[in-house]
């Protein structure tokens, strides 16, 4: 029997010093998954991301199994840019990340997205129902109203930054009931929507290949339905109030 590893004598214990050197670099390191089982070259990622990251310091992308990849950051400001801004895409579809632990173990199960909650009753409209309406779509980090012009038109909506599960639908609607059994519906509008199955409400999958819209056999024209999922970030003016 070979003796345990911590009593062996060859075994390397690492420096204290280089331990905290590895947890910094571990504290600038993100793992992303491309939802989809579509291979990609790294370049292809490397080319589309750092486009849209615009990092102030070069970012190494290591490719890890198929669709997972290792983002290496210099700065931790620009790694958390990366999370607040997403959620991000990879030639239309999702990509997922976490922080990266030791263990290398992720979920890959939520992401952040920038929800709109549109058509709120005016009497509805204040910051406690929108709380309650964001806490339906997922766990809500912040809920802005927002209410004034934008390319012209008047607005008037809720925007809330929220965690999604992206293993339930996504939702497009919800019903407010009241007392006086009047309910009314609001709807979901989702900024920077990448790919996802608009006939069950899915990302790791698109509408061609989703085995209930088969089992249904629908022909309806589905994909109206997920440009109405689609919402257009704000532009501030300054008429624009924000709560
Ligand atoms: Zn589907």
């Amino acid at each position: 029997m070979p003796p345990p590893e911590d009593d062996d004598e060859d075994a390397l214990s690492l420096q204290e010093q280089t331990e905290e050197r590895l947890c910094n670099t571990d504290n600038h390191r993100l793992v992303g998954q491309i939802m989809f089982c579509k291979p990609y070259r790294c370049q292809a990622i490397s080319e589309a991301l750092v486009q849209a990251w615009n990092p102030r310091f070069p970012v190494v992308i290591t490719p890890m199994q198929e669709n997972r990849y290792c983002f290496q950051f210099q700065h931790k400001l620009d790694l958390l840019n990366v999370l607040d801004e997403g959620p991000w895409a990879v030639r239309g579809n999702l990509l997922l990340l976490e922080h990266w632990n030791e263990n290398q173990e992720w979920g890959f199960q939520s992401t952040d997205f920038w929800v709109q909650i549109h058509e709120v009753p005016l009497e509805l409209f204040n910051l406690e129902v929108a709380s309650q309406l964001a806490a339906k779509v997922g766990q809500p980090k912040q809920v802005i109203l927002v209410q004034g012009f934008q390319f012209g038109a008047k607005v008037r909506y809720v925007r809330a930054r929220v965690h999604i599960s992206i293993v339930k639908p996504l939702r497009q609607s919800i019903t407010v009931k009241r007392r006086s059994k009047n309910s009314s519906t609001v709807l979901l509008r989702y900024e920077r929507l990448p790919s996802f199955c608009y006939f069950c409400g899915l990302f790791d999958h698109e509408v061609k290949r989703c085995v209930l819209f088969s089992m249904l056999n629908i022909s309806t024209a589905w994909s109206m339905d997920a440009q109405r999922r689609q919402a257009v970030p704000p532009s501030l003016t300054s008429d624009m109030v924000l709560h």
